[in-house]
């Protein structure tokens, strides 16, 4: 008997409801031959080609239609972890939530994540260079991320990272030689697929963090405690959220013991203001190892729960990086927006160089998100005017991106992407490697 014809592809969303185009085939990667074939189909079919991951980004950044796309969320093997170099390799469809507890079977964690759903893939993360979230003021995702392996669109392999280049184990010396890490860390998958990522078994830190409720207008007093903090190794994460009262939430480690954590979270505690009641978690033993059952919380989404399995929840957020000196005016603008029927939380994440502010609306209705997109994607200027640094390009910032941008770089980049993928199959027209464009939103398939 003849097995029944797979169903068409149909057209696809993101987690924000942008429509991505109808992909002419899916292709489920397991491997790299799986991913190598898909890229050949889509060369002998001339078709542009796209990595997919959980299409949970909100700014606009998948180019699907008539593409084949890579579905690389069962590329997730952890391959080798080697306690001698202090690395393992992984592929790079694994979640952020798996290679965490993956990580702490070994004493090591993953230092630095998005503070969204853990449903994230590895891949993905980098290729939409993960800047905020948690542990930021004491990490950047990217110096965990020593190595990898990224696959152009005519199936070769490039290695990037300073061993891999040097031809040596991987991740054994992360620096020391130009390399083009960077490079592909924010292209939006526009330039090639990462494999093979090689990640710094950094050592698992003893945990705790630090919540209160504070008054609605306590930004003032939030960002000058921040200003106190800022610097790397005093507090890993300091993020501030207002979702009709203000929430401080600080994340605290000591690589030392749980008696130094706890000095630290006292010198913490004494500096929040009078008002603040503090309730603290202590992260114990079994945490660091990966198995307590209160795990998995940490990587709840704004609504309160995951969804690997389930249906994506609807959302929709505009962020920016935002020098101190205007957080005051960006959050007075946040609070100031009009988008009705919808949760909505404004949230900041304090880095040592600046802080990203988001404003972030849930709903179940397609129509009040579909609303507060527009008004949201409408405020980019306005946002970008506060002397904030737009966030991601997507094509949500990239017109922003590409209008401040010196062109000489832009040129530089562009030039890059016509060496690594001549016929601008990789996401076509997204991103910053495409050409600008004023006067569409939508992808094109610009060489
Ligand atoms: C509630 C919420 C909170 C968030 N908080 C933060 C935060 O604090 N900090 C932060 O930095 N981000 C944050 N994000 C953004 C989050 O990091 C991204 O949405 C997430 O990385 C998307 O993952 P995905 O697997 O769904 O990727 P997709 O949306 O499916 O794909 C994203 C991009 O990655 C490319 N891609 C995927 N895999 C590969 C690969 N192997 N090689 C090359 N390109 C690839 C795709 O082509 C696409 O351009 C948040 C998102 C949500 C929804």
């Amino acid at each position: 008997m003849a097995l029944p014809a797979p169903a068409p592809p149909s057209a696809l969303h993101d987690i924000a409801g942008h429509r991505l185009g109808t992909p002419a085939a899916i292709r489920l990667i397991r491997d790299k031959e799986d991913l190598r074939a898909a890229l050949g189909e889509a060369a002998r079919d001339d078709r542009p080609f796209a990595a997919m991951g959980e299409r949970a980004t909100y700014w606009h950044n998948l180019s699907l239609e008539g593409a084949i796309v890579a579905d690389l969320s069962a590329y997730d093997r952890v391959l080798v972890v080697d306690a001698s170099a202090g690395v393992a390799t992984v592929e790079s469809g694994i979640t952020l939530r798996a290679l965490d507890a993956a990580l702490r079977a070994h004493g090591s964690h993953l230092t630095m994540h998005p503070d969204g759903y853990g449903d994230t893939l590895l891949g993905s993360a980098i290729a939409n260079g993960v800047t905020a979230g948690i542990g930021m003021m004491n990490r950047d995702f990217l110096d965990q991320i020593v190595g990898f392996e990224v696959m152009l669109a005519d199936g070769r392999t490039l290695q990037v990272g300073a061993s891999r280049l040097r031809g040596g184990r991987p991740g054994a010396v992360a620096r020391g030689l130009p390399d083009l890490r960077s490079v592909f860390f924010g292209a939006e998958g526009a330039l090639g697929v990462v494999t093979e990522v090689d990640v710094a078994l950094l050592p698992a830190l003893f945990e705790a963090r630090i919540e209160c409720l504070t008054d609605d207008d306590a930004i003032d007093e939030v960002v000058a405690l921040a200003n106190t903090w800022r610097r790397r190794g005093v507090v890993d994460t300091l993020r501030w959220v207002w979702t009709g009262h203000g929430a401080l939430s600080v994340h605290l480690s000591s690589p030392v013991d749980e008696a130094e954590l706890g000095a630290r979270v006292e010198r913490v505690c004494a500096t929040l203001p009078g008002w603040a009641r503090p309730e603290i978690t202590v992260f114990g033993d079994d945490f660091r190892r990966g198995v307590s059952p209160g795990y998995d919380a940490k990587w709840p989404g704004p609504a309160g729960h995951t969804w690997r399995g389930g249906e994506v929840p609807p959302f929709f957020g505009l962020d920016a990086v935002v020098p101190y000196g205007r957080v005051g005016a960006a959050y007075a603008w946040a609070r100031a927006l009009r988008v009705e029927a919808v949760h909505r939380r404004v949230a900041c994440y304090f880095g040592p160089d600046g802080v990203n502010l988001g404003v972030h609306c849930v709903s179940e209705s397609d129509a009040a998100r579909e609303r507060a997109r527009s008004v949201l994607e409408a405020e980019v200027p306005t946002l970008a005017a506060l002397d904030a640094v737009p966030y991601r390009p997507g094509l949500t910032w990239r017109d922003e991106l590409a209008s401040r941008a010196d062109p000489a770089t832009l040129s530089t980049l562009r030039a890059v992407a016509r060496v690594l993928d001549p016929d601008g199959r990789m996401n076509p027209g997204v991103g910053l490697f495409a050409s600008p464009s004023a006067t569409t939103k939508e992808p094109t398939h610009e060489p």
